[in-house]
């Protein structure tokens, strides 16, 4: 087995674990496997592995990869996680299934508009600013409600869950609460929360999925 799969197997046996231990049901939160700045060489050993839903931070770089990895494996499950530019929409509607970053009205109204060109209609969520930091992504936390409202009533789009990112420098467990509480004021069912360096926690505050990527691939060579 290659290191890669072997350590999607131990990512995913903790999270079995993790899942046990919150006392919810197995395969409950699904692993999304990150493989931003990886090559198709390097996402391949996780495919084989029966992996398939996997997450990308930037629209052209998934380009460049995903589709020919899609006509090798069937069934990929391919989920944006890094912030949208109105001009990427259309080719973000065509490549992704879930897009997790939905943060301005500007782009919910490009998304609603490149779906219904395309007749084809990812699911999104919402991304939430948890930490209201300035560099950061994502709706305010007290704007969450009104923006969930407003993707919905004014642009037709079908949100289903909320995504966070907390601070790097705090402890993740009061943004997992924060984005849960907020998941159940908004109406949504799904919850991404968690990174390599939180995932047990994020589960154990109801994560409904976990990206997970230097746990999986390793460490990156450039950050992003
Ligand atoms: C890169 C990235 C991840 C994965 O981070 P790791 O710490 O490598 O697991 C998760 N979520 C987002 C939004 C990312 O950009």
């Amino acid at each position: 087995m290659s290191g890669t799969a072997e350590r999607l197997k131990e990512v995913q046996a903790r999270i079995a674990t993790a899942e046990a231990e919150a006392g919810r049901p197995a395969g409950s939160a699904k692993l999304v496997a990150v493989s931003k700045t990886f090559d198709a060489d390097d996402i391949r050993p996780v495919l084989l592995a029966g992996q398939r839903t996997f997450g990308e931070n930037k629209v052209q770089e998934a380009q460049g990869k995903w589709p020919a990895l899609r006509e090798e494996f069937e069934g990929v499950d391919l989920h944006l996680i890094g912030p949208l530019q109105s001009n990427k929409a259309k080719d973000a509607v065509a490549l992704f299934d879930v897009i997790e970053t939905v943060d301005r009205e500007k782009i919910a109204a490009e998304l609603a508009k490149e779906m219904a060109r395309q007749g084809r209609s990812p699911r999104c969520y919402v991304q939430v600013n948890t930490g209201s930091e300035p560099q950061k992504a994502g709706v305010e936390p007290t704007q969450a409600v009104a923006f969930v409202q407003c993707c919905r009533e004014v642009h037709g789009l079908t949100i289903e869950g909320l995504m966070c990112i907390p601070p790097a420098d705090e402890n993740p467990g009061p943004h997992f609460a924060l984005l849960e509480k907020l998941a159940r004021e908004c109406g949504v069912e799904k919850l991404s929360m968690g990174m390599s360096g939180d995932y047990e926690t994020a589960i154990a505050f109801g994560a409904t999925s976990v990206r997970v990527g230097s746990a999986i691939f390793g460490q990156r060579d450039y950050p992003t």
